[in-house]
């Protein structure tokens, strides 16, 4: 689903039929599902579109696919919440985390500009060493799709969330997507900050230290989000987009879930 709302400038009301009309992206929503499950799905995706806090949207294009192949099935990653009070601690705790995956500073802020800028419907891709930009359309960024969980998994994802009082849809699809993105060989981390201006929990995802979520990354009232990954430098971007939008992934396992944790014990040895 894509919801999306048309912004008119006052002296744009004549307008010709192939001129593109200025929009904003309002909300996105996929997943993979039985077919059983689509109408209830979709009811979902539907109030989504027409009651998103950033606005109503003024159109909505909804796709339904049927998809052959077999999804390749992958363990979720294990959740937890680190300690955070502000913005400002919230950007030096994923700066942290980030460094210390050898991601240099330099493509760490290159992230945080193309977040603080918005309205991208889909994510930017980086390279961890030079900090270059890689998805070809770079107003769009790369739409991770066909991802789900099973109705087991979810059951125990479900459980193991709700132990921390956090067992909502919007954690559970972050973790989903983020479970595939950090699927994806060549990609080392991801940082996300929703654009809804009432969730101001944004997260750090990678390979070594899972999905950590960290409150308070933005102020409330900001309508400002978006997502970066972080990729290896070697690396060819068709083969990232391709996994990302094409390839069915389904969660099967659920890793164990923590509750909050500080910044130094993260850091510390063994964390996961
Ligand atoms: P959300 O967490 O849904 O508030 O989304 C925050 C930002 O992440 C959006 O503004 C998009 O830029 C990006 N985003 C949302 N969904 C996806 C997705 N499926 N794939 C890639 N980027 C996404």
């Amino acid at each position: 689903m894509r919801a999306s709302k048309a912004v008119q400038s006052p002296r744009s009301k004549v307008q010709s039929p192939n001129r593109k009309i200025p929009e904003i992206h309002i909300s996105g929503a996929e997943g993979l599902y039985e077919k059983s499950d689509i109408e209830r799905i979709l009811e979902r995706y539907i109030k989504r579109a027409f009651k998103h806090p950033k606005g109503t949207a003024d159109k909505v294009v909804i796709t339904i696919e049927d998809i052959k192949q077999m999804p390749r099935m992958i363990r979720s990653l294990p959740v937890s919440t680190v300690k955070c009070r502000t913005p400002a601690e919230g950007k030096v705790i994923i700066a942290k985390i980030l460094q210390s995956i050898g991601i240099p500073n330099r493509s760490i802020e290159i992230a945080f500009e193309i977040i603080k800028e918005g309205n991208m419907r889909g994510a930017a891709i980086i390279t961890a060493e030079k900090g270059d930009r890689l998805e070809p359309d770079r107003e769009r960024g790369v739409r991770v799709s066909r991802l789900g969980i099973n109705k087991s998994a979810l059951k125990v994802l479900s459980l193991r969330l709700s132990k921390y009082g956090i067992d909502k849809d919007v954690v559970k699809e972050a973790v989903i997507l983020a479970s595939k993105v950090l699927s994806c060989k060549n990609i080392l981390a991801e940082v996300c900050v929703s654009d809804d201006p009432y969730y101001t929990t944004g997260y750090v995802a990678s390979k070594k230290f899972g999905y950590l979520r960290i409150p308070h990354i933005k102020h409330e009232g900001s309508k400002i989000g978006g997502r970066a990954f972080f990729v290896k430098e070697v690396t060819h971007v068709d083969e990232i987009k391709d996994y990302l939008e094409k390839k069915a992934v389904m969660i099967d396992k659920v890793a164990p879930c923590k509750g909050t944790v500080s910044i130094n014990e993260i850091l510390g040895n063994n964390y996961i």
